[in-house]
């Protein structure tokens, strides 16, 4: 078996705007796995909200090397259950692993991944297209540029939400969701900003408050017009049951739950609670997001457009057809490295 890796930089077509910061580019890391001439290929997009970064990635993969390469890829649930052991802190390391670990058997197989879990391609929802903060001027530019996306996702919770508003509803009529990304402080004013964007034609709204406060967003959510779905406040399985009292769904995302088999565990639990799912991404190449598109034949909503935002995809796999994602026939997770 040969395991390689390497960094790389993908870079944004709009310097990107969150109520957490600004970015131009993301560095990535991904990961091949080759044995009996096939290759499986992973991403890792590490995130400094989650303590993670490009160097901290490349040193679990070296960590994990003789684990892996002792391993029979067959019996990827002993792997997996391994290395999420081993490193309990390093969700997109982790998600490379299992993404590439998975492509390598399916590609065994000749099976697309979307198939060895016998999901229905015909079920795929619409993704959004997400629109961070920024001047109006560009705000109605990126708009117009999303021009073949029925849905916006618009990022909030940076202080001038009423003119971020104003300025998208100027140029589109279009549904939209809203993501906070934490960035309202009390429950007073997150249920303000909630019923205002309840009349805004906003469908649902994002992690409206930090993740730390479960206890105001529950009582928010009691007062909510919308539904309310986590982000931060969810990484992966064990934090969903306490998370149905405060939120009315979660978004799912591979780098934050560690992995492909971990969010398919997610979205199963979720839907068992009651819960509503979301299939998210964090800016990442074609490959993490044909991995996370395999799966979302199971879910309500994605918002799968992490390589819609870059200027370099290495990789090219799932198409978007009006908004709706189409899953690729190709064995494995679905891309392939141009
Ligand atoms: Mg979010």
């Amino acid at each position: 078996m040969t395991l390689k890796y390497e960094l790389k930089r993908l870079d944004l077509q709009h310097p990107w705007t969150i109520a957490r910061g600004t970015s131009n580019s993301k560095e990535n890391v991904f990961l091949s796995l080759e044995k009996d001439g096939i290759v499986g290929f992973g991403e890792a997009a590490p995130n400094v909200r989650y303590k993670e970064t490009a160097e901290s990635t490349m040193a679990v993969f070296e960590q994990a090397r003789p684990v892996i390469e002792a391993s029979d890829l067959r019996n990827f649930h002993d792997l997996n259950q391994k290395l999420r052991l081993l490193f309990p802190k390093a969700a997109s390391a982790t998600t490379a692993i299992d993404m590439a670990v998975l492509d390598w058997f399916c590609k065994s197989l000749n099976l697309p991944l979307y198939r060895y879990f016998g999901l229905n391609k015909a079920n795929t929802p619409v993704t959004t297209y997400s629109i961070g903060i920024d001047e109006p001027d560009k705000i109605q530019q990126k708009v117009k540029e999303a021009g073949a996306f029925p849905i916006l996702k618009i990022k909030l919770g940076l202080g001038d939400d009423e003119k971020m508003m104003a300025s998208i509803r100027a140029v589109t009529n279009k549904p939209l969701r809203v993501d906070a990304n934490e960035g309202w402080a009390t429950r007073e004013e997150a249920l303000e900003k909630i019923k205002w964007l309840q009349t805004c034609g906003v469908e649902f709204v994002e992690q409206p408050m930090p993740a730390s406060q479960l206890d105001d967003m529950a009582w928010v959510r009691e007062r909510s017009p919308l539904p309310l779905l986590a982000d931060e406040s969810v990484m992966s399985t064990s934090d969903i049951p306490t998370l149905a009292r405060a939120f009315d769904g979660i978004n799912i995302k591979l780098m934050k739950a560690g992995g492909i088999l971990e969010s398919l565990k997610m979205i199963w639990l979720a839907k068992s609670l009651g819960m509503q799912v979301m299939l998210g991404c964090m800016v990442e190449s074609s490959l993490a997001i044909s991995a996370a598109a395999s799966l979302s034949p199971l879910v309500d909503y994605a918002d799968l457009d992490g390589n819609l935002l870059i200027s370099n995809d290495p990789f090219t796999g799932v198409q978007v057809e009006a908004g709706r994602l189409r899953l690729s026939e190709k064995p494995g997770v679905g891309a392939e490295l141009l």
